[in-house]
């Protein structure tokens, strides 16, 4: 059976530790605050955004929530980026995505600045990421490597292959693992014959969007495999794109879902947010 890699327990230390300097800080009086803005009622984001809230609420950052009507228009929102921009009691800025059509994610994300961008999607984060500058790490991949060296393995060397090409997770995700000293291989909805090149991983990361897409056939012998899917099956239950029952008998170690991927990536948020109040200082 192979080692079912706990994101709940890794996530738990890591904000733990966040923890842990947060309260030294407000020791001192200082105070680090994240500005969780929501454009409308979503049911799925307001998940994620009451995910985030509590915790910042455990690991002691103030979260300040704005909530946006649906109908907001892009300028208003603009405009209160900019004002919390300016807002030195704002460390981290945060805007739950997807948003809603007629408002452009791209200039939303580009008018937050690259100083207080603890989600890591602003362009000149991923410009530091991909020269190795300082810089904050979008935290879906960062939290994979958590877990990744949390669990004993050194990717160094080891053949790693991405499943998904998206800016938020599998570019970061390839350029994370190449940083670490993998060999690492794309692959996305044009590759040919995907199965010959997800058999070659040694690290095998799944970011596909598409329920229980990668089965046994897919994966090599004593692999890692980490599943960053997120589905509702028929059931109403929460699967990946990694059929766990298949997969599980011929991995190394793997991620399940819910319990894996999930929580690291608001650990990574929570860290992220205590970098930014030190980088301000
Ligand atoms: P996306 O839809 O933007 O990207 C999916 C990628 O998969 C694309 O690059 C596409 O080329 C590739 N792909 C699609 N079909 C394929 C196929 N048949 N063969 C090979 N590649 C194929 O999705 P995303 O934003 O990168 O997210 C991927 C998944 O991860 C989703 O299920 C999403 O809900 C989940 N997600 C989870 C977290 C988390 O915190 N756990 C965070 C972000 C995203």
């Amino acid at each position: 059976m192979a080692i079912r890699i706990d994101g709940k327990v890794i996530s738990g230390i890591i904000k733990d530790e966040v923890k842990a300097e947060v309260s030294a800080l407000k020791e001192k009086g200082i105070d680090v605050t994240l500005a969780v803005i929501q454009v409308g009622e979503d049911p799925a984001s307001t998940v994620y955004v009451g995910n985030k809230k509590k915790a910042c609420a455990y690991t002691g950052i103030v979260s300040r929530a704005y909530n946006l009507p649906e109908d907001v228009s892009e300028e208003e929102l603009l405009s209160l980026i900019r004002k919390l921009n300016d807002d030195s009691d704002v460390n981290g800025i945060l805007v739950q995505l997807p948003l809603p059509k007629h408002i452009s994610e791209s200039r939303v994300i580009e008018t937050i600045s690259p100083k207080k961008d603890v989600d890591g999607f602003h362009i000149q984060s991923a410009g530091a990421l991909l020269t190795g500058e300082k810089g904050f790490l979008p935290c879906t991949p960062a939290g994979i490597i958590e877990l990744i060296k949390r669990t004993g393995v050194d990717i160094t060397g080891k053949e790693c292959v991405v499943i998904g090409r998206s800016n938020i997770v599998g570019k970061p995700m390839a350029v994370l693992l190449l940083r670490e000293n993998g060999t690492v291989t794309i692959c996305h909805s044009k590759t040919k014959d995907l199965r010959s090149v997800t058999k070659r991983a040694d690290i095998l990361v799944a970011a596909i969007g598409k329920p229980k897409f990668i089965d046994a056939s897919y994966v090599k012998e004593g692999a890692v495999v980490i599943d960053v899917g997120i589905h509702r099956n028929e059931n109403n239950k929460l699967c990946g794109d990694v059929d766990f029952e298949s997969v599980e008998p011929v991995a190394y170690a793997i991620t399940p879902v819910p319990g894996g991927v999930g929580p690291m990536t608001i650990a990574m948020l929570m860290k992220n947010c205590l970098e930014a109040r030190k980088q301000q200082g």
